[in-house]
């Protein structure tokens, strides 16, 4: 099949890579020249585990190419994907839709024939609607199926969630339409995995209940570890003990500094919205919002308190910077929120993250950045793990010790057993034990 994906960021690239991995020729379209002359010359413009590999592989089969002409790709294409980005439009929270009604425009002036377009990024309720009116009203000639397909995988673990997904969800009611994405699919179909065939309305609103629910059980276990933290419990244990409960699943019960991302922050507040629109109120993620968002500012609160009476001068080493471990995606990530509270009580901060220097560079003003995690601890008062990277599991505790003004650990993502830090003279906090 011919497909075309426009849009060639984290769902994009990723999609359009496995797409042609599949054996589908893929175009991937972007409007960014810097990174489609990027990817021309096999260089990656995100971190993504496993990417260059497969991008190269497909490649050099002739199945996958990069244009930003997004006319010339979309001609003659079986399915034109819709992957751009739908971040909180200022000032209300609403999803900002400018990119899909835009590339959509584009869609509807290039179009040759009949087509199925496929929305991937995650869009309210009712986008899907208005994207066919825009391509009934742009081009009533042709025949254009509208199918929303949204996209569950994870960054740093991308590749491997779109080929092995727990489901694929497609919304379209529509027979042709879902003959073409069963084909677009025809791989992982035949590996037998879940394909749910629903109305377009129902599939955009499966998207952000998904992930509001897994926003919920963060938060949810997030607060039970400030419970812990004044009764005296420990939350690794009470996240075991409920998890293996299987109507529970022990995964999203990791406690710590709160999500962040690209997705849960924005998306839940889109949820929320699109409920207000509807006079249908969600409490329960209203309250997920507003403890989440509390959260990462207390997480710099706690590091603060590490620090004794007076922080105002001293220095905090942060290590990981990144909303989760093996991505460069700085977008949402608490991390802004603990240094910029750290900021504010006038500490000095030096961080390192193995892959999200770049970003944080333009967004976290006055950090010092540093090579590695000793570099960041040289002449520190505390040192704070903020994204649990597995260089940061490994550190050498004692050469960390012997670098720092005085050996504090605030260790948000409960990495260390808090006896083997302690052994070693660390004055040692974490979170919910
Ligand atoms: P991104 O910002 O990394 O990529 C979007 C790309 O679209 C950008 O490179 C931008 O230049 C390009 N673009 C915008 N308008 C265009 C146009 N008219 N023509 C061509 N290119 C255009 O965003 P992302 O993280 O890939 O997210 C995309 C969508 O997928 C969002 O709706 C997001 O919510 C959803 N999603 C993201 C993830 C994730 O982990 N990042 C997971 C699931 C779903």
């Amino acid at each position: 099949m011919k497909i075309t994906m426009i849009g060639s960021g984290y769902v994009g690239l990723v999609s359009g890579a496995c797409f042609s991995d599949f054996g589908h020729d893929v175009v991937c379209v972007d409007k960014d020249a810097s990174k489609i002359e990027a990817l021309q010359a096999g260089r990656m413009p995100i971190y993504e585990p496993g990417l260059d590999q497969l991008v190269a592989t497909n490649v050099a089969a002739g199945r996958l190419t990069f244009t930003t002409d997004l006319a010339a790709a979309v001609a003659g294409a079986d399915a034109i994907f819709i992957a751009v980005g739908t971040p909180s439009r200022r000032g209300d929270g609403h999803a900002d839709l400018t990119y899909v009604f835009e590339a959509t425009k584009e869609i509807a002036a290039a179009v040759t024939g009949p087509t199925v377009v496929v929305t991937k990024s995650t869009v309210p309720v009712g986008t899907g609607d208005r994207v066919e009116e825009i391509l009934r009203e742009e081009r009533p000639d042709i025949d254009i199926a509208v199918v929303s397909n949204p996209e569950f995988l994870r960054e740093g673990a991308a590749i491997g969630d779109f080929k092995r997904p727990d489901r694929i969800v497609i919304g379209s009611e529509d027979a042709r339409a879902r003959e073409v994405m069963r084909e677009v699919y025809r791989p992982l179909y035949l590996n037998e995995s879940p394909i749910l065939f629903v109305s377009r309305r129902t599939s955009e609103l499966i998207k952000y209940a998904a992930n509001a629910f897994l926003a919920t059980k963060i938060t949810f276990i997030n607060e039970i570890a400030d419970l812990c933290e004044a009764v005296g419990a420990n939350v690794q244990d009470v996240s075991r003990g409920i998890g293996l409960d299987n109507r529970i699943g022990a995964k999203f019960l990791h406690a710590g500094p709160g999500y962040g991302g690209s997705c849960f922050p924005k998306d839940t507040l889109a949820l929320l919205k699109t409920a207000e629109d509807h006079e249908s109120p969600v409490h329960i993620v209203e309250a997920v919002v507003k403890v989440n968002d509390s959260r990462k500012r207390a997480m710099g609160r706690k590091v603060l308190h590490a620090l004794g009476d007076e922080p105002r001068g001293k220095t905090v080493a942060v290590l990981g910077l990144t909303f989760k471990p093996n991505t460069d995606d700085m977008r949402d990530a608490p991390s802004l929120a603990v240094v910029q509270s750290l900021q504010d009580a006038g500490v000095t901060v030096r961080a390192f993250d193995p892959e999200g220097m770049d970003a944080a560079k333009a967004m976290m003003p006055d950090v010092v950045f540093c090579k590695d995690a000793y570099e960041a601890a040289a002449g520190a008062d505390a040192v704070t793990i903020v994204t649990e990277w597995d260089t940061f599991r490994a550190l050498d505790l004692r050469r960390l010790a012997s670098v720092m003004t005085a050996p504090v650990m605030v260790d948000l993502r409960n990495v260390y057993r808090p006896d083997d830090v302690r052994k070693l003279g660390f004055a040692y906090s974490s979170v919910g034990r």
